[in-house]
């Protein structure tokens, strides 16, 4: 089955469009042409959900499901198992799951996480966008959600923390994935380091890096600054060697996980992230693959001036573990127009989907309250 009805569409859902603030996002060609049909792009909305049913198991666990039909597809949701302490971390999906959900003491553990990162049961349109991600990870909820709008007013200063320090390979073969919702470059374990500034002593390794953009140039990035979106924000995700035993282990943790991000501007060509971007053309289906043979240095990634924000939060993507400690640069890195409208191409759907696979227009969600977390501003870099 097609899952092309999930894809991103040309514009954002339900919450994103307060964040949008009116602003039109393009439609692809694929959507253009759906949207000159006799409804408006908008009114595509497929059916509302059928109410949820509650039921009660003999065995103490309230079993709630939902179906949700589709004018092209019927898709079934997976019935969630909510564990009687109801509790972020005791709910699962029986369908995804059925290991934990065979269990009464259901707990998030890295076969979740993992499960639930690799699993495409979400997206960025009306019908699977952020908006409807807390249906199916409840840890969406959180109070300790990300991206957030960054409120320099607010920030305290870091003190005299010492400096975040890091150190990459430049010459290990990557993987560039097109996973269906961005483009990540896998960095297959080798050899890195990141430790210092908020992190203290534990040090942490390079997974993956990714990137979030907009349907338009000015937006895209995840966070903000004092509610200005930029077109782009790549993701250096680290997980702590020092405490845990592997990344899956680690995306559990409240300190397993440290995300750097780099805001894009639109403005000249990047050369190095653009070792990556030619290759886009070889990923353009979910699932596609290819091999960076050439050397890449993940430094010249981020910007020349170290100076960052940093606050407790949590994967931007399902399922939302509240995991990350995040270090956004103040400083935004330039990207070309021509490399944005190259990742406006890649496709959420696979090869199979054929024309109905559509673009990845846009894949950033939207800001969530910061609440009374503490947010750091730390001007020293490194
Ligand atoms: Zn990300």
């Amino acid at each position: 089955m097609c899952n092309y009805e999930w894809c991103v569409e040309s514009h954002r859902g339900v919450g994103g469009a307060a964040r949008a603030g009116g602003r039109r996002a393009r439609s692809g060609p694929a959507e253009r042409a759906r949207a000159s049909a006799s409804r408006p792009a908008t009114s595509r909305a497929r059916p509302a959900p059928a109410p949820a049913a509650a039921q009660r198991r003999t065995d103490g666990l309230s079993i709630k499901t939902t179906r949700r039909e589709h004018s092209h597809a019927v898709t079934t949701q997976p019935r969630s198992l909510v564990h009687s302490a109801d509790t972020r971390h005791t709910q699962a999906r029986e369908t995804l799951y059925p290991r934990l959900a065979s269990r009464k003491e259901v707990i998030i553990t890295s076969d979740y996480i993992s499960a639930a990162m690799a699993e495409n049961d979400w997206g960025y349109s009306c019908e699977n966008g952020p908006a409807t991600w807390t249906e199916k990870f409840p840890e969406a909820r959180g109070a300790r959600q990300s991206p957030v709008d960054i409120d320099t007013s607010r920030a305290s200063s870091g003190g005299s923390a010492p400096p975040l320090k890091w150190r990459y390979s430049v010459n290990h073969p990557r993987s560039v994935v097109n996973p269906g919702y961005c483009w990540r470059v896998d960095e297959n374990g080798y050899d890195s380091e990141l430790r210092g500034g908020p992190l203290g002593s534990d040090v942490y390794k390079l997974q993956q890096w990714h990137c979030h953009w907009g349907a338009v140039n000015g937006e895209g990035s995840e966070h903000t600054v004092d509610g200005r979106s930029f077109s782009g924000e790549l993701h250096l995700v680290h997980w702590n060697t020092t405490k845990y035993n592997s990344f899956s282990e680690a995306a559990g943790q409240p300190d397993g996980l440290a995300v750097l991000g780099v805001l894009l501007m639109c403005g000249k060509k990047h050369d190095e992230l653009d070792k990556v971007i030619r290759l886009l053309p070889f990923i353009t289906h979910k699932n596609d693959k290819v091999t960076l043979s050439d050397s890449l240095d993940p430094v010249k990634l981020l910007p020349p001036h170290n100076a960052y924000w940093t606050y407790p939060g949590s994967l931007t993507t399902p399922p939302c573990t509240e995991s990350v400690t995040w270090i956004l640069f103040k400083e935004p890195v330039q990207v070309s127009a021509d490399q944005l409208a190259s990742m406006r191409k890649l496709k959420c759907g696979e090869a199979s989907c054929g024309v109905e696979a559509m673009e990845v227009l846009h894949n950033y969600r939207p800001t969530l309250p910061l609440g009374n977390r503490e947010l750091r501003d730390y001007s020293h870099g490194n």
